[in-house]
């Protein structure tokens, strides 16, 4: 038989090694900027069209390369960073394995201008799928041009399956800004499509962030900055008003590398515990600056994870540091405090962390309150409703069922189920004598199978979401003129995001304008929200859609109208009346899905009277 093992060409080789570096236009943005970086540019201009499929251009004022260099620097596992291994533990450069420029030239058409300072020449190189179509002197700029057209042009597959515009571009906008947050003193200008998204000079880490994220984060911010002989930690944590219910306000940078490490992210919540929201997480921007040495980053290959020789230490440092500043800043009680004193006392020293601790931190609530995980369970259990619903009207119904009936968890589905209007008819008027407040958190009302316990906030909130889903499905949008209209300015990325969403706000009930320059005003917001409401709200919704990398339409919309239900609910009443009371249990099974809360918990519990009578037992 023949033999059929060859060698792939170069070229398909090339293609195969580029999926795994350049998955999207934002991954091709971050090889390049980071290529800048390395060249020691003190300006950065990014330039994208088209959401980064068509064009993207990163000019630098960096060093340059020879005309030999810049032939090369397309060669994969080409590379002017490392040259033997022991420099692979020495690495204080963003890139070092020589790919990102081969991956980038297999995949796209490129046009390379490049010139050293001290050379009154530069080179000019056009490559289109590997293949090197022209090389010239050319008279350019001292520095770097780089010009990636047609991102996939030759893998139509891959073309296909970029995401919706709007989030390949905010994914380029997260790697922009992770980049420009690691390097304020670098300057950094961003266009898309003709308009400057960010215009960054070159300053501290505290304007960096504020020009980046908002100037909200003005009054913020806490100063961390702690020196040991292994390593120093510096920049800023959020107060705790500044933290939000979503991930991806938290920026953690290795080396001036952006990182995502659960167990570290750990540590500063465990920081801010007692000072924030159990669901919140606090915002932060920190650096560590350890000996290369220290870490390896070869471990995943776009290199957002890192593996530190000591993790625990790391960890305890964190947290002793985190505190400090918070102590420091009269925001946690200050304790009496030498940081090394304090890190071994840190529990996590003297119990070495566990594989179970870790599973432990990402099976608890913070790890998976957003994951999709989660959101599939939701769309799971939207089937149970109908027979909650009928169980419900079962157990209340002033007729007498026998108990197994009523107590049945599988009850027939009835097509010709009891009108809710009939409902509110019969129901409890004549039982709000059984209906009991607990701590005023809690409704405790008798039904016929036993007793339900129901959670007020969560029924609100789940009220409350539902009548705004009707609303934006009919499109019947009751809005109350604000009678002085707010207006606000926002960081660039949030204005374009907002634009994005206007229309889902105006169906519900904002009436918002752009007055231009990421300006807007506020005229009308959604009945019964509480006044003077809309700019936070606004703000949260901001915070919480940024970072969401799904922009599924449906998905997102729901986001907004859960993050405005819970926002409202907030203020709502705190029912005393039994009117109230009732009104409060007869909306909540009108509703569709009444037995879970908007983020997924029980909204109530039916017990039933025989295991009442066995807890009595
Ligand atoms: P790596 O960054 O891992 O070395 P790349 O493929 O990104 O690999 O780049 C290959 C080489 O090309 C780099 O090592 C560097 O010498 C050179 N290079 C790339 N971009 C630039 C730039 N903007 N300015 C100067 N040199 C560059
Ligand atoms: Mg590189």
């Amino acid at each position: 038989m023949a033999d059929i093992i060859q060698l792939l060409s170069n070229h398909i080789s090339n293609q195969i090694a580029a999926g795994e570096v350049i998955q999207r236009p934002a991954s091709a943005v971050k090889e390049l900027m980071e290529n800048a970086i390395d060249a020691g540019a003190t300006d950065i201009q990014l330039v994208i069209k088209n959401y980064g499929s068509d064009l993207i251009q990163v000019i630098d004022n960096g060093k340059g390369m020879s005309a030999t260099d810049a032939r090369m620097s397309f060669e994969r596992h080409a590379t002017s960073k490392i040259s033997k291994v022991e420099d692979l533990f020495a690495i204080r450069t963003m890139g070092f394995r020589g790919e990102a420029l081969a991956s980038i030239a297999a995949v796209t058409q490129v046009e390379l201008k490049t010139r050293q300072k001290d050379k009154d020449i530069g080179t000019r190189i056009v490559i289109e799928g590997t293949e090197v179509k022209l090389q010239e002197a050319c008279v350019t700029n001292a520095g770097t041009n780089i010009m990636v057209k047609n991102l996939f042009f030759n893998v139509p597959a891959r073309r296909k399956f970029l995401k919706s515009p709007g989030t390949e571009l905010r994914n380029i906008q997260d790697e922009f800004t992770r980049i420009a947050l690691a390097y304020p003193e670098i300057a950094f200008r961003f266009w898309h499509n003709g308009s400057e998204l960010f215009h960054l000079d070159a300053g501290s880490i505290k304007t960096r962030i504020i020009a980046l994220l908002g100037n909200h984060y003005d009054k913020k911010l806490v100063p961390v900055e702690e020196k040991t002989d292994l390593l120093n930690i510096s920049g800023f944590i959020g107060k705790p008003e500044a933290a939000i219910r979503t991930r991806g306000m938290q920026f953690f940078f290795v080396n001036g590398r952006f990182i995502r490490n659960t167990y570290l992210n750990h540590a500063i919540s465990t920081a801010f515990d007692g000072l924030i929201d159990k669901t919140a997480f606090p915002f932060y921007v920190l650096f560590f600056d350890v000996d290369p040495k220290h870490v390896d980053v070869n471990v995943h290959p776009t290199k957002q994870e890192v593996k530190f020789e000591d993790e625990r230490m790391m960890y305890s440092f964190l947290l002793a540091t985190v505190r400090h500043a918070l102590a420091r800043n009269n925001i946690a009680p200050s304790l009496d405090f030498t940081l090394n004193a304090d890190i071994q006392h840190l529990a996590s020293v003297e119990k070495p962390q566990t594989e179970t601790d870790r599973a432990n931190t990402q099976n608890g609530y913070l790890f998976n309150v957003f994951s999709d995980k989660n959101q599939a369970h939701v769309i799971e259990r939207k089937d149970s409703l109908k027979q909650w619903k009928t169980l419900y009207e079962i157990a209340k119904s002033p007729i007498s069922v026998s108990p197994e009936d009523a107590n049945s968890q599988h009850l027939p589905l009835n097509n010709s189920q009891p009108s809710l209007i009939n409902t509110a008819d019969n129901s409890f008027s004549t039982n709000t004598g059984n209906m009991l407040m607990i701590h005023g958190t809690m409704l405790a009302t008798t039904v016929k199978s036993g007793m339900m316990l129901i959670h007020i906030k969560r029924a609100q909130e789940r009220i409350y979401y539902e009548r705004l889903q009707r609303r934006y499905q009919n499109k019947n949008v009751p809005s109350q003129q604000l009678l002085f209209p707010t207006s606000f300015e926002l960081a660039p990325s949030d204005a374009l995001l907002l634009s994005d969403i206007l229309a889902d706000l105006s169906r519900i009930g904002f009436e918002i304008s752009s007055l231009g320059k990421n300006t807007y005003v506020i005229q009308g917001v959604p009945m019964d929200m509480p006044a003077g409401e809309e700019n936070n709200i606004i703000n949260e919704i901001l915070d919480n859609l940024k970072h969401e990398s799904t922009d599924a339409f449906n998905q997102r919309t729901d986001k907004i109208l859960i993050n405005i239900a819970r926002r409202v609910t907030r203020y709502s009443s705190n029912l005393y009346q039994p009117e109230e009371q009732q009104a409060l249990i007869d909306e909540l099974f009108a509703c569709s899905q009444p037995e879970m809360s908007t983020d997924g918990k029980k909204v109530f519990i039916m017990i039933k009277q025989d295991e009442l009578e066995k807890m009595l037992d």
